[in-house]
């Protein structure tokens, strides 16, 4: 839960605390209107490691009445939330309105626009903390990379050395280890964290708002939790890897990929018992120019691949997509 309803324990600029509530999602009414949504979902970064110059790292956006909330920070992901501003006119995600996120789990793809998060807006003149939610080690993670910056803060907020335009407050950090369950909710939003299968400690998110529910997986093998997140959601943003673009990568990146990613014929089976109104697929490992990864799937291939198994509404999510 949010901070102010809360007593979490501090240590210097960084807080954490631990939030345990039953998962209910039979508890969360979802009421609907009849205007003009007042929810979107914003795909800031669709890729996966790969450096691919179309592809920002993972990062989604919901929001919900000119709110952000940001679900994980891979690359690029204040750049692409400026991009929104200005090539989709969602001035929502002006970087200095950033303060709240949920982190799916610590690998780096998701985490390396981390820093950029916590510094960008903050130069920029944002003057709250930000509020993170995530697995165990995101306190520690935030703990490192504050003090690494600590030279960046110090000169920026002393009257002699900086512009005079950063607060201290902007740069502070309130990071709130997780357990599935309730861990947000405020007048737009209840948030839902629900265990995944990944390579480590690792949950997706279920949005309630007030006209949709949305449920994003990160990295996980197919779980009956996502199936149970959703069951009729609006939209599923699920990881997907291509079977054709499996079967071209090393035997022991596909032994790894059974475990801990889904595949085309996985996702189709589980979207079929989960059906949401509308499937987005994401971190997908595809390539949109074939000198970037000529051995990737493109993204008719996946979409092929799905749609031969499945018969709702999916769709290929890019950056900078708006649903
Ligand atoms: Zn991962
Ligand atoms: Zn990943």
């Amino acid at each position: 839960m949010r901070d102010a309803n809360r007593r979490p324990w501090r240590f210097g600029v960084v807080t954490i605390s631990f939030v345990l509530f039953a998962i209910p999602w039979v508890a969360h009414p979802q009421p609907r209107t009849t205007g003009p949504s007042r929810t979107h979902v914003v795909l800031l970064g669709t890729g996966d490691p790969a450096a691919d110059p179309d592809q920002s790292g993972p990062a989604t956006a919901v929001v919900v009445n000119d709110t952000p909330y940001l679900v994980d920070f891979g690359a690029g992901v204040v750049r692409r939330a400026k991009a929104a501003v200005v090539d989709r006119g969602i001035k929502a995600l002006e970087p200095t309105n950033l303060h709240v996120a949920f982190v799916t789990h610590l690998h780096s793809d998701h985490t390396v626009g981390y820093v950029d998060l916590i510094l960008t807006p903050w130069v920029l003149g944002r003057r709250v903390p930000l509020e993170i939610y995530g697995p165990s080690g995101i306190k520690a993670m935030t703990e490192h990379l504050l003090e690494a910056y600590r030279v960046d803060f110090a000169t920026r907020t002393n009257p002699e050395t900086g512009s005079g335009r950063q607060v201290a407050e902007g740069h502070a950090v309130n990071a709130h280890e997780i357990r599935a369950g309730v861990v947000y909710k405020d007048d737009n939003v209840t948030v839902t964290a629900f265990p995944t299968k990944h390579a480590m400690e690792s949950y997706g998110y279920r949005f309630d708002t007030p006209d949709r529910t949305i449920v994003i997986s990160g990295d996980t093998n197919p779980t009956q939790a996502t199936i149970d997140a959703c069951r009729g959601c609006d939209v599923l943003i699920h990881e997907v890897q291509s079977l054709a673009g499996l079967a071209r990568r090393p035997p022991a990146f596909q032994r790894f990929a059974s475990k801990y990613h889904t595949t085309t014929a996985q996702l189709a089976e589980l979207a079929t018992q989960a059906k949401p109104g509308l499937l987005i697929l994401y971190h997908h490992a595809i390539a949109l120019r074939p000198e970037v990864n000529p051995d990737a799937s493109s993204p008719a291939e996946l979409l092929s691949e799905l749609s031969m198994r499945y018969s709702g509404h999916v769709v290929v999510g890019h950056d900078l997509d708006v649903y």
